[in-house]
């Protein structure tokens, strides 16, 4: 049984995404920003709802809760157990670590803080046919990452190598469709890294035609998303900084005023 994932643009540049099992009728929601876009398609589905995950407590992404929860009243809400307060809602209060069963897959929680302190990243891994996902809310972005509203760059660093280690093939489902925005400031702080050039250009395209570029890939993550080359002799020139965590911050600290 294959995991259909449905990409639903909503508000500004969100990205809501939906899991589907059609042959069992059941579907799962990432960070619903808003409701009826996802209520319209699983009807339209012939599906229920069975599982709402949260990856953080920001309103972009947890607005559309109550209300499929008016409409789905035995839904399961996952959520950080360190966000009880802010995401009151929840009804499974997850941990770094823990693993659970989504449509038949597995699922694994990665606690991954440094935008909010309790964000959350949801890794499907590899089975069968079906190659591995991850699902990070505003922690990863494809050519960036999210703000650092409540962690310290440490914390961001040591969220974006776990996530940076997960296979080459794992595709990046990111909350929001801010590539080329964040492509240009890569090519700003990188601009000798050809691969990085070759996909500003492939973004480009995409973008021209109207066409999303989520989900991404790590591993084409890990060649061009210059917060995820700390390490790299050309991107600690670029911010005069040896250590990978002050590279991090330095880079961070430009793309917010970019
Ligand atoms: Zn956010
Ligand atoms: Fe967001």
């Amino acid at each position: 049984m294959a995991l259909e994932i449905v990409r639903l643009p909503v508000l500004r540049d969100n990205y809501v995404f939906v899991l589907a099992d059609r042959d069992g009728g059941q579907a799962a929601v990432v960070d619903p920003a808003v409701a009826a876009p996802v209520i319209d398609w699983l009807e339209a589905a012939g599906c229920e709802l069975t599982v709402v995950l949260q990856t953080h407590h920001h309103s972009d992404h947890i607005g559309g809760t109550p209300e499929l929860l008016q409409r789905w009243p035995r839904a399961e809400v996952w959520a950080a157990a360190s966000d009880r307060e802010r995401i009151p809602f929840q009804t499974r209060s997850l941990a770094d670590g823990d693993r659970l069963e989504l449509l038949g897959r597995p699922v694994e929680v990665l606690l991954v803080p440094g935008h909010t302190r309790a964000h959350l990243a949801y890794v499907l891994p590899a089975s069968g046919d079906a190659g591995p996902e991850l699902f990070c809310g505003d922690t990863l972005f494809a050519g960036g990452c999210g703000r650092l509203f409540e962690g310290t760059p440490a914390q961001l660093f040591s969220s974006l190598e776990r996530l940076a280690a997960l296979p080459g093939d794992t595709r990046v489902w990111c909350a929001h469709e801010y590539t080329e925005a964040n492509l240009r400031f890569a090519a700003s702080v990188d601009p000798a890294n050809n691969d990085l050039q070759q996909r500003i250009t492939a973004v480009a395209a995409l973008r021209a035609a109207g066409t999303a570029t989520v989900p991404s890939r790590i591993d084409l993550e890990r060649a061009t998303n210059p917060f995820l080359r700390c390490r790299t002799p050309a991107l600690q020139r670029a911010m005069g900084q040896q250590d990978p965590v002050a590279v991090l911050a330095e880079l961070r600290r430009r793309k917010d005023g970019f």
